[in-house]
């Protein structure tokens, strides 16, 4: 799954990038056994890395409207405990939010060492919907591309680990999910008459995100993206990615404190 990962000054035409890739290596049956042991891995790194409390992750999830978000952070963020997780969504900003410049509510909500972040939408709304519903002029969302990546890069070098996701549907797939979501009673709450606005601006939506996903992917915090239209194989892709770069940080549990090994229990 390596290869979903992009590079520091890729290009990206999501055309080339099909939603419905399911790799080689796993059928859905399989996929749900692998699931369940890197649920079981993921348990047993976080427990090191909160006590290590040496670094932060921080997860972004971006996607189109019903590509998978929601879902995403119920299915893969399972395996973690709550005490060290949180899960921050972010909507259309509040009054004060927008008094302050972007960066302000997501700055306070990046998780502190020892803490895994998950951000269900991010500051790249403020370069996608900004950009595509012209919430802003272009000078504007323009210039955010780099200050987003002077922003992470702050974040990395102060022991941050940021892993982004994006959630690739197709727009058949996203026509059936809101479909479903206009028809089943259940899923109601989840649509607004403003998605439907969204779902017109579908190739503004993918032209916004090709470019987010080359502008803004770097060696500290690159974008991974996810074929989606399988939820299982979404599921995969993300928590395999998260469990890889939990090992790769070869955390320790930290040494006893002074005095311990003199000390009995009687
Ligand atoms: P949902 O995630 O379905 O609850 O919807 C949240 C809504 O908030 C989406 O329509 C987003 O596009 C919108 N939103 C999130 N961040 C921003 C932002 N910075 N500016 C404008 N709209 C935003
Ligand atoms: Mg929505």
């Amino acid at each position: 799954m390596e290869h979903l990962t992009l590079h520091e000054g890729c290009r990206v035409k999501l055309d080339d990038w099909d939603p419905d890739d399911t790799g080689k290596d796993f059928d859905k049956n399989s996929a749900l056994t692998e699931l369940d042991t890197l649920h079981q891995q993921m348990a047993d790194l976080q427990e090191v890395f909160y006590a290590s409390g040496k670094y932060a992750l921080l997860i972004v999830l971006q996607a189109m409207d019903a590509g998978g978000k929601d879902g995403t952070v119920s299915h893969v963020m399972r395996g973690l405990n709550p005490a060290g997780c949180a899960v921050t969504p972010f909507k259309v900003p509040s009054a004060e939010e927008l008094s302050h410049d972007f960066l302000w509510r997501i700055h306070k909500a990046v998780p502190a060492r020892g803490q895994i972040g998950i951000f269900n939408r991010s500051h790249y709304e403020d370069v996608l919907v900004v950009r595509v519903m012209q919430l802003a002029p272009e000078k504007i969302w323009r210039a955010r591309f780099e200050q987003i990546n002077s922003f992470e890069k702050n974040l990395a070098q102060n022991n941050v680990i940021i892993l982004k996701f994006f959630l690739h549907i197709s727009h058949t797939e996203q026509t059936e999910r809101l479909r479903a979501r206009l028809e089943d009673p259940t899923k109601n709450w989840k649509i607004t008459p403003s998605d439907l606005e969204m779902r017109t601006k579908w190739s503004d939506y993918q032209k916004a995100y090709e470019e987010v996903l080359e502008c803004c992917t770097t060696e500290y915090a690159p974008w991974t993206i996810v074929p989606a239209n399988k939820k299982w194989y979404r599921n995969l892709v993300v928590a395999a990615k998260i469990v890889k770069t939990l090992k790769s940080l070869d955390l320790h549990f930290p040494p006893p404190a002074p005095g311990l090994e003199k000390i009995r229990i009687e």
